[in-house]
């Protein structure tokens, strides 16, 4: 089997799922409880907070343990805005958003926010001038992805934070599920009011991510319950998830620059190689992420490719596993070409550190196969 989709998840590694077993079988007890026992699973609780923290270099953050990205999005996004309903406030996001960043902005139009979406170049970036021009005294928020989960194009993060200091009151939430442990941040943490990830893309577990927001910002507690995890997350706290979490963290950053730099080899063999078939690629060229490949092979119907490729064990994605079922074009392909064909055939070949240039070559060759036919 050869797996080219780990942008939509990754197997957990024995080593987490043998951490998972052993928090849940020794440390079950409710970490709220007096006791000894949940004294001691609070313990861990808060030294896998510790841990977080540490990695990522934070001071005044807080880490909320999710169920993944899309309840960390939610928490995040509902967090800041509760307190701005029907008030006609400005927020801010972009086109290419992953749907759990989109849809809640959808859905704010409907509570009185007046809601902006960012377009994108050719390249997949924002247009910093356009986020300049957006901004008013009324922003409250602002929500930018790091990398994209469609074609992987980098967010200039840094200078959206620079911008953003001239608007004190407006908040910045950045979706870092897909750069988080993949790619280097030339930004800091600290500047960033809530971030989320995701543990699952990174060799952990599903339903395991997390909302990390600065401690002076007043969040609002989207789901109503008792005061577990600030009561931002309120509900028994799933330990093990946490732990997990933590730990996978900490390992996906021990790897980062040694799985960086194999994976953009990959990348230049896969780009190279895909050259050579008449297809489009996608994602850009600059500013990009290694992992993600996005091609678009007009006249062919993606979705039988992608069978084509799965007769042989071969594991590609149609869109983002989240939207591969619905048929409608891709936003992020439309909003990059404005092209309903390249929008609807495109393809997305994940790259990992598990990859060969072997397992490259044998793609290629399905593909040449293929469109011989
Ligand atoms: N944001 C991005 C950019 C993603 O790629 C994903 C996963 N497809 C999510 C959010 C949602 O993550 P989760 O599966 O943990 O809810």
């Amino acid at each position: 089997m050869i797996y080219f989709d780990s942008t939509a998840t990754t197997k957990p590694t024995k080593e987490i799922l043998e951490l998972y077993n052993k928090i849940s079988l020794e440390y079950w007890y409710n970490s709220s409880s007096a006791y000894t026992m949940g004294i001691k699973s609070n313990n861990l609780l808060q030294k896998s907070i510790e841990v977080v923290k540490e990695v990522l270099k934070l001071k005044d953050h807080n880490v909320i343990y999710t169920s993944g990205a899309t309840e960390a999005n939610n928490l995040a996004i509902h967090g800041i805005c509760n307190n701005y309903i029907n008030q006609n406030k400005r927020v801010i996001t972009t086109k290419i958003e992953h749907p759990s960043v989109f849809n809640v902005f959808k859905s704010l139009e409907t509570l009185g926010f007046d809601v902006v979406y960012l377009d994108i170049d050719s390249n997949g970036i924002i247009n910093l001038n356009q986020l300049k021009e957006s901004l008013t005294k009324e922003t409250v928020l602002v929500s930018i992805m790091w990398v994209n989960n469609i074609i992987g194009s980098i967010q200039p993060i840094n200078e959206v934070i620079n911008i953003l200091k001239e608007y004190p009151r407006c908040k910045l939430h950045v979706d870092a599920v897909q750069g988080l442990g993949k790619i280097k941040n030339n930004f800091d943490f600290n500047q960033v009011d809530l971030f989320t990830m995701s543990s699952h893309k990174l060799e952990g577990i599903k339903g395991s991510g997390a909302l990390i927001y600065n401690n002076k910002i007043n969040l609002t507690s989207h789901i109503q319950g008792a005061n577990q995890q600030l009561g931002i997350k309120p509900g028994t706290v799933d330990l093990a998830s946490a732990v997990t979490t933590s730990k996978t963290i900490q390992n996906v950053y021990k790897n980062l620059d040694n799985n960086y730099n194999y994976v953009l080899e990959l990348n230049k063999y896969l780009r190279n190689k895909l050259n050579e078939l008449n297809i489009t690629i996608n994602s850009p060229v600059k500013n990009v992420s290694p992992y993600i490949v996005n091609i678009s092979i007009k006249e062919h119907n993606a979705e039988t490719i992608m069978h084509h490729l799965e007769q042989k064990e071969i594991y590609v994605s149609i869109g983002s596993a989240c939207g591969s079922k619905t048929k409608k074009p891709e936003k992020t392909i439309y909003a990059l070409t404005n092209d309903l064909t390249l929008a609807t055939t495109s393809i997305r070949i994940s790259l990992s550190h598990h990859n060969t240039k072997e397992e490259i070559d044998t793609l290629i060759k399905e593909l040449k196969e293929y469109l011989k036919k």
